[in-house]
């Protein structure tokens, strides 16, 4: 019987390192067949702009709003 070696590495995540959270929001219609969806922005007011435009034109009024924003994994380095 062979021994084998196992290491364990803990990982921590958030933002990119050096750099402030960038989060991005958008705003999708939930209209069925519709699908339609705002550009992405770095703040609530274009999406929300476009929601509110959106459902003027289509009588749209159901929405969805995603909020992304970029992580990444690291090794945790050893104390
Ligand atoms: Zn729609």
């Amino acid at each position: 019987m062979s021994r084998s070696t196992m290491r364990f590495v803990e990982w921590t995540i958030g933002a990119p390192r050096g750099e402030a959270p960038k989060t991005v929001i958008q705003v999708r219609c939930l209209h069925p067949d519709c699908g339609q969806a705002s550009d992405p922005s770095a703040s609530h007011m274009d999406p929300d702009r476009w929601a509110l435009q959106h459902a003027g034109r289509t009588g749209h009024t159901e929405y969805e709003e995603v909020a992304r924003c970029r992580l990444v994994a690291t090794p945790k380095e050893p104390v």
